[in-house]
């Protein structure tokens, strides 16, 4: 990152916080020519990544669905909403690297469990229960989703 003070591109990040909305990354850096210090905002743009289901059918990855189903798994759990953006562009790093633009949604699941695992047990076995059920990531989402709301109150007028 070109200091705007001195020009130099040698610098070093201090601090790296996910923004609020949680698709941007804010890195305080220093210049290491002049010690002057800036900001950078980094928004990850992934472009035309498609998901390919288990019956052969693809479609747009759905970044939002992703991140709802983690967050399901993680519902009064000790994680925030950094962790799990976190979490989240470590899966697509790496599924990127290994996979290109076409991802199989199972590929997805599985790396997303591993990850969980390692944060934490409960948010873990959420995440693995469902989604092993059904194994792909549009279906299980609406499910897990259902699991972290509250339940229905009882139909109303009927005797
Ligand atoms: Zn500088």
């Amino acid at each position: 990152m070109r200091c705007p003070k001195c020009t130099s591109i040698e610098d070093k990040v201090i601090d790296s916080r996910i923004g609020k909305e949680g698709s941007t990354i804010r890195r305080r850096r220093e210049c290491l020519e002049c010690g002057h210090r800036f900001t950078t905002t980094e928004t990850h743009v992934r472009d035309g990544i498609v998901v390919l289901k288990r019956d052969g059918r693809r479609e747009d990855f759905d970044r939002d669905k992703l991140v709802r189903a983690v967050r399901a798994a993680c519902h009064k759990r000790p994680i925030d909403a950094e962790q799990i953006t976190m979490l989240i562009e470590d899966v697509l790093d790496a599924l990127e690297a290994r996979f290109d633009s076409e991802i199989p949604s199972q590929a997805i699941g599985d790396a997303v469990m591993q990850r969980l695992r390692r944060i934490d047990q409960v948010a873990y076995v959420r995440f693995a229960s469902v989604y092993k059920e059904f194994r792909d990531v549009g279906e299980f989402v609406d499910e897990i989703s259902a699991l972290a709301k509250p339940p229905e109150p009882p139909p109303s007028g009927e005797t």
